[in-house]
């Protein structure tokens, strides 16, 4: 995969404000923010999706992704909040480099606005399909 933007800022060679670092994680503030406390985490590999990613990075951002969210929580005194995760540029990802963005919601608004566009599962459908992916998982 060819550099983002992302990897640029993991390497320093573009200034972020960073709030946290380890061997496999980084995480820094949007340069765009939804509200007050945006930040991004990414893992240092550089894949595309989520689903591309090492179980290896996957673990270490797992492992430090709910810290990170307390720590945006306590700095901003935001109690509620969204995280998002997009891949694919019809599901509104722009920088191809996995992300997980963090987003305060607060009173005023302020925050992720999401339209939730709900069907009823059909439940025989919703048994095939269930089916079909644990064999996917299974295999
Ligand atoms: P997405 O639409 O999920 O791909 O989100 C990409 C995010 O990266 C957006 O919220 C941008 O504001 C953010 N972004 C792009 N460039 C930078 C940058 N140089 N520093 C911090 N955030 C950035």
């Amino acid at each position: 995969m060819s550099d983002t933007i992302f990897t640029r800022i993991i390497k320093g060679e573009i200034p972020s404000h960073r709030v946290y670092e380890d061997d496999h994680v980084f995480a820094f503030l949007d340069i765009s923010p939804l509200s007050l406390g945006h930040t991004l985490v990414i893992p240092k590999e550089a894949v595309e999706r989520l689903d591309q990613l090492s179980d290896k990075s996957a673990a270490a951002i797992g492992r430090v992704l709910p810290r990170i969210c307390r720590a945006v929580l306590k700095a901003t005194r935001a109690t509620d909040y969204n995280v998002l995760q997009n891949n694919g540029a019809a599901a509104h990802q722009v920088v191809r480099h996995v992300h997980f963005h963090i987003i305060p919601k607060y009173a005023d608004g302020s925050g992720l606005g999401i339209g939730w566009p709900a069907k009823s599962l059909d439940q025989k459908k919703g048994a095939e399909l269930a089916e079909k992916i644990a064999k996917e998982l299974a295999g």
